[in-house]
């Protein structure tokens, strides 16, 4: 069978030069003799493919000397839990701008003492709060965000400037955007939307945040064991960070962050103005929220919608289906969403219409 569009929210597409050299490599990676799956964590090969990646990262991102990047396991969700194992002392702002954005809010409230600084789930989360419109407490631990809220398709494009370190899920933009990691004290992404597979969690953390650990804290989720331990202290996802490394390599090979930038932009521009003047469809996030990454739509009727989503899947468009808890539909075009991928959608789209609206 032929190879899909695939549109799901994550796990999601992934470079299809990335994926043939792992089949090349599936049985015998260079002179190893075994696949990379096989290798042990602490052999010389293997140190080598994840300081690749590391690097990769550090090139890509830009990021500083001062920062440290770990490649650990429990994906962001883990990581709600993490951020204020590892920061919260007095008090923390959170902005609930999103499904993840809330659950991470939820879950720090175990920990301590949380504000919501900004919320924008009256609205049904159809934007993001205006960033100077956030009631900061400038004696907060951090101030935590969701650069792209991957259910409702919204995103910054303004980011906060608070006085406490801000802290970052970029789980489904990192790489998709240039941005400035000096602006953030912490950032943290599971794989699977775009950098690589499951199964591996992104923290990149600046080196003067590290040490408040609680004591409670797991060894697995404390970011000061695991920056000593260079993200060793237990087994590291090996295979995942195999595969974002190959990923990345791709990303480097198409110019980087900035020229991905100007493709993702392409890319949303043409499902958005498409939507902007389609008669039956309609996009659901607020204009000046849009994500580059989610495109969610509806027609209002879903058993049209259904239709719509089965109908696509037959024309190999797949996993168009919306979250269950936002309804219609949503096409997640990262990274490695192919500028074709979108144009062929479009196409689809048009043609839907033009049905539906005959048979009216
Ligand atoms: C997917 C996603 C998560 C959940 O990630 P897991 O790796 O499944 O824990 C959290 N935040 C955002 C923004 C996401 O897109």
């Amino acid at each position: 069978m032929e190879r899909v569009f695939n549109f799901a929210a994550g796990p999601a597409v992934m470079p299809e030069e990335a994926l043939r050299r792992a089949a090349d490599e599936m049985l015998c990676y260079g002179n190893s003799g075994m696949s990379v799956m096989e290798m042990s964590h602490r052999s010389a090969a293997y140190q080598e493919i994840f300081d690749h990646t590391v690097s990769l990262l550090r090139e890509l991102m830009d990021i500083p000397e001062e920062y440290r990047v770990l490649l650990l396991q429990g994906g962001a969700t883990g990581q709600f839990a993490a951020v204020p194992m590892n920061l919260l002392q007095r008090s923390a702002d959170y902005v609930d701008c999103g499904n993840f954005a809330h659950s991470a809010m939820i879950t720090a409230q175990k920990y301590g003492a949380v504000r919501c600084a900004g919320s924008s789930r009256e609205g049904g989360y159809t934007r993001v709060p205006d960033p100077d419109s956030l009631q900061l407490d400038p004696g907060a631990d951090y101030l935590h965000i969701t650069t792209n809220n991957t259910i409702y398709g919204t995103r910054w494009t303004k980011l906060p400037e608070p006085c406490a370190p801000l802290v970052a899920d970029m789980s489904s933009n990192i790489l998709a955007e240039p941005f400035d990691v000096r602006r953030f004290g912490v950032i943290y992404a599971g794989a699977q939307k775009n950098i690589g597979p499951a199964g591996l969690t992104v923290v990149i953390v600046r080196g003067d945040l590290l040490g408040h650990v609680r004591p409670e804290t797991p060894a697995v989720l404390d970011w000061t064991v695991m920056a000593e331990k260079g993200s060793m202290l237990n087994t590291p996802p090996t295979y995942a960070i195999y595969m974002a490394g190959l990923c990345l390599e791709w990303l480097r090979d198409q110019g980087g962050v900035a020229a991905i930038y100007q493709r993702n932009r392409r890319k949303a521009a043409l499902l958005y103005d498409y939507l902007d003047q389609s008669r039956i469809f309609h996009g659901i996030a607020d204009k000046e929220s849009r994500s580059l990454m989610n495109v969610t739509f509806r027609t209002g009727d879903a058993e049209l919608d259904a239709a719509f989503v089965r109908e696509a899947a037959q024309a190999g468009l797949v996993s168009l289906k919306g979250h269950r808890i936002a309804g219609g539909m949503r096409a997640s075009i990262y990274n490695a969403m192919p500028e074709a991928g979108v144009s062929n959608l479009v196409s689809f789209m048009e043609d839907f219409e033009k049905k539906t609206l005959q048979t009216r």
